[in-house]
């Protein structure tokens, strides 16, 4: 049995830097607190936690305990988040990837000339939620092209549209192509980031050549749930693992190529893990 590794294929460079950060901030011997998970991986967050930074879901359940620190998540927060940290006096730690800012700022900006922001991405995904927020509450989301025939908007009015930076290129493609035809003037944005663009190259092009193809990574992971649908599109049988215990050897029986990617918060152990036990099987 053969193993095809994706090129490109686990952390990213924003979850490695935010990974990084964290760890740091847990060795200065303060209190640190990380608002929600500092990325979406049930392993990488459990890591944290065991290196003795707490997990909260509100800033308020934050004691007000002097120099205490919070750590803003790799998918970003709305700004009244920031406001609630200072006015509890905590230390602000920003991991915010500098991709989800670009996408951020540019939702800011636009909302403040005054156009429409429509926003394509999960409508209940933390990063599409910063982004709300960046927008002063005033962007769309939208998942669909129906979404976007449902959108209220003249055809001479100011749009400008974002995305995710998860999602997945021809999907975004597909509705800004839908947003042209309603307002022709629209200003598109493609804030996808490198990353993704590049996992999800890579993935689909392994998956073009295995018999079975294997995604590690969170179900909460919203990259890592694109590539399991960009793989399954090829119609190669894809499955979508968390960790090796996951691992089915019904799948692979027979199979003479396997080939396995990670999302971008997907850690190398976990990764080396999966391989391990798929190298080892008969
Ligand atoms: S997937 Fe992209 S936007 Fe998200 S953390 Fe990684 S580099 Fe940043």
């Amino acid at each position: 049995m053969e193993i095809v590794v994706a090129q490109h294929s686990g952390f990213c460079e924003g979850v490695e830097r935010a990974f990084q950060i964290a760890l740091q901030q847990a060795q200065a011997g303060q209190p640190v607190y990380m608002l929600g998970n500092l990325v979406h991986n049930k392993q990488v967050v459990d890591k944290l936690k065991a290196g003795g930074i707490r997990s909260v879901a509100t800033v308020a359940e934050i004691p007000a305990e002097l120099d205490s620190i919070i750590l803003i998540s790799a998918h970003g927060v709305p700004p009244e988040v920031y406001d609630e940290a200072k006015a509890k006096g905590l230390k602000i730690v920003d991991t915010t990837c500098p991709w989800v800012k670009r996408a951020q700022n540019l939702a800011g900006k636009l909302a403040n000339e005054g156009c429409a922001v429509v926003i394509v991405g999960d409508k209940g995904h933390a990063e599409v939620q910063g982004l709300v927020g960046w927008s002063r509450g005033l962007a769309r989301v939208v998942q669909t092209v129906a979404d976007i025939e449902a959108l209220d908007l003249a055809p001479d009015q100011c749009v400008g549209l974002i995305a995710q930076t998860t999602q997945a290129e021809a999907h975004f493609q597909t509705l800004a192509a839908a947003m042209k035809s309603r307002v022709p003037a629209v200003e598109v944005h493609n804030t996808i980031c490198g990353a993704t663009h590049k996992r999800q190259s890579a993935a689909v092009e392994v998956a073009r050549q295995v018999d079975l193809m294997l995604v590690i990574g969170d179900k909460m992971s919203a990259n890592t749930k694109r590539l399991t649908e960009l793989c399954t599109a090829t119609g190669t049988e894809t499955h979508q693992i968390e960790t090796a215990f996951d691992l089915d050897e019904k799948w692979y029986d027979g199979k003479k190529r396997i080939g396995v990617t990670g999302g971008a918060s997907t850690p190398d152990w976990v990764i080396a893990e999966v391989l391990t036990v798929l190298r080892s099987a008969p």
